[in-house]
């Protein structure tokens, strides 16, 4: 399962930049997620719950950011956005896409930590 994976590589990037905060409670994760990762949301959901369980990270809440396709034209001269995935072709000319500038992405955005010391005060 490609999303198990995916979580439980976010749960040891997300266990070891929180280990710089002893005591500390992650509370949210925000993920960038290319709309060509293929990955799916709703069954990534479910494997971090997983995948977080009986950890320091359970409970903390996984927030997904969908980056959509952008393609580069070299005939406009241009960046555009592509609704599907599809095609590669520009939408504007319909020529082939040379580049493709974003939409691949697959990464930790931002890690949310709940400092407990400062939350009894
Ligand atoms: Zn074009």
């Amino acid at each position: 399962m490609h999303e198990l994976s995916i979580a439980a590589s976010i749960v040891e990037a997300v266990t070891e930049s929180a280990a710089a905060y002893p005591g500390a409670r992650v509370k949210e994760v925000r993920l960038r997620i290319g709309a060509l990762a293929s990955v799916i949301e709703d069954s990534l959901q479910f494997c971090w719950q997983i995948s977080t369980e009986g950890t320091p990270l359970a409970g903390a809440v996984l927030r997904v950011e969908t980056v959509p396709v952008t393609l580069h034209c070299a005939a406009c001269q241009a960046d555009a956005q592509l609704d599907g995935v599809q095609s590669f072709r520009c939408p504007r000319c319909g020529e082939p896409a040379t580049e493709l500038r974003q939409g691949r992405e697959l990464e930790i955005d931002s890690i949310e930590i709940e400092d407990e010391v400062e939350q009894q005060v």
